[in-house]
């Protein structure tokens, strides 16, 4: 048996508790994977057609969580390739979120008015077959530079807006500890920079990364938040736990961003006991994704009413915080949208019906005078009208706006009414 193979199964060893260790021994080829997993040449010959197009990579680590008795075993499914991600899904899509297009400067995406996400590098330790940014994990010919980075350090000083700045990758905390404070040091140095997150799945797959040394680093640059990638209770296990502790003593606020995904954890009852697991851990619930259009993950795809269904067993039957935002990341750029199950059957001018988690129904009596409770000398409200246009839906609820209505580009009414009078972008209100 192979050196690699024999260390697999003494966890706890010196070795094993060294990230560079697990970096080195990632089972990258079948032929490595199958000296560990017992695999027919049936399905070798599959897993090796899918590794030819998504290749792979799995922690010693992460590989000694799969349940080898269990073909569908959802550690196993998150890591091991599968030949159906060669089958093209209808509505896949290259670049589904609009990462690449909404990008002023390579490996920066600006899409939200206030906060930017920011690649710092394109590799992981594992590489998750559900990855949405599949096409560009692991390929050397994208690699991260030096200079991307300060080019995105450029555009984030240039705009004062930006408050709030989301490494993420790849995984960030594949980089050495002192690369990663180089970047970290330079978007702390942006005075508009308020919060330094990071997005990682390092304490689910590689949790040996989560050094001392790298938490000390990490303590210097508050308010520092992360989040991680938990999808599924198995994940949870003692070293996991050691990092999260660590994480969190150090006072980084942990939330977690959980992926739907069919067969692995499509189901209230693994959503709760994860949520569970996770708020145990001083982790809060961030966001439950609906799993993306990118090509080669269709079959983790669930319909969204799995979701809704999910939600509507998660919220009121246990802690407000153990309950994530339940997303839609819409394609062409959208950004996030969160969905929820209907709480709210109907409405007059005096009284809202809603009804509750348990399906009880009860009205909300509205107040008999809704004026406004803002004073109209209130300082931060005019700080903010300077600065601020008002914004979508805002639009038209703003009383000093004349927006009557928000029109999609390309809306062919519209179309003939500007032929006919030239007129401007938005619909305004004629009787003014
Ligand atoms: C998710 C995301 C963010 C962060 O969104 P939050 O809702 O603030 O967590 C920022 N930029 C992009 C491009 C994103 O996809
Ligand atoms: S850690 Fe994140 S970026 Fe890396 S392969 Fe997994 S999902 Fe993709």
């Amino acid at each position: 048996m192979n050196a690699k193979i024999l260390s697999l199964q003494s966890r706890n060893t010196v070795d094993w508790m060294d990230w560079r260790w697990q970096m080195k021994h990632r089972l990258q080829s079948v032929e490595e994977l199958a000296e560990y997993i017992d695999f027919n040449n049936e399905k070798i010959r599959d897993i090796q057609m899918a590794c030819d197009v998504f290749p792979m990579s799995i922690t010693p680590y992460y590989a000694s969580l799969i349940n080898k008795d269990d073909p569908r075993c959802p550690i196993r499914m998150q890591c091991i390739p599968n030949p159906q991600e060669l089958i093209e899904g209808r509505g896949d899509m290259d670049d589904p979120l609009h990462e690449d297009a909404d990008s002023p400067v390579p490996g920066l995406t600006h899409r939200y008015p206030d906060r930017v996400l920011l690649l710092v590098t394109n590799e992981c330790s594992m590489y998750c077959r559900h990855c949405t940014r599949k096409r560009k994990v692991g390929d050397n010919n994208r690699c991260t530079t030096e200079k991307d980075i300060d080019l995105g350090v450029e555009y984030i000083k240039a705009h004062p807006e930006i408050r709030d700045v989301l490494l993420s990758g790849g995984d960030p905390f594949i980089l050495s500890t002192n690369h990663l404070e180089r970047i970290i040091r330079k978007v702390k140095e942006i005075p508009h920079v308020q919060v330094i997150r990071i997005g990682t799945r390092t304490p689910v797959v590689m949790p040996q990364r989560i050094t001392d040394e790298l938490v000390r680093m990490l303590k210097k640059y508050h308010p520092v938040w992360i989040n991680t990638h938990f999808n599924h209770p198995r994940e949870f296990t003692p070293e996991a736990v050691q990092a999260l502790a660590r994480l969190a003593d150090a006072g980084i606020p942990l939330g977690n961003q959980t992926v739907l995904l069919r067969g692995v954890n499509d189901c209230p009852v693994i959503i709760k006991k994860l949520s569970h697991l996770l708020v145990k851990n001083r982790v809060r619930p961030y966001y439950l994704y609906q799993c993306d259009l990118s090509r080669g993950i269709e079959h983790f795809r669930t319909p969204v009413a799995k979701g809704i269904e999910i939600m509507e067993a998660l919220i009121g039957h246990t802690s407000g915080f153990a309950v994530p935002t339940y997303v839609v990341d819409a394609p062409g750029g959208g950004g996030k949208i969160p969905v929820l199950p209907n709480y709210q059957l109907s409405m007059t001018n005096t009284k809202t019906v809603l009804r509750n988690y348990e399906g009880v129904i009860c009205v909300y009596e509205e107040p008999q005078n809704p004026g406004s409770g803002c004073s109209p000398t209130c300082s931060l409200c005019k700080e903010h009208i300077i600065r601020h246009e008002p914004v979508g839906l805002q639009k038209l609820f703003d009383p000093s706006n004349l927006t009557v209505s928000l029109v999609p580009e390309g809306n062919r009414r519209k179309a003939r009414y500007t032929a006919r009078k030239g007129e401007a972008h938005v619909y305004r209100n004629q009787k003014k």
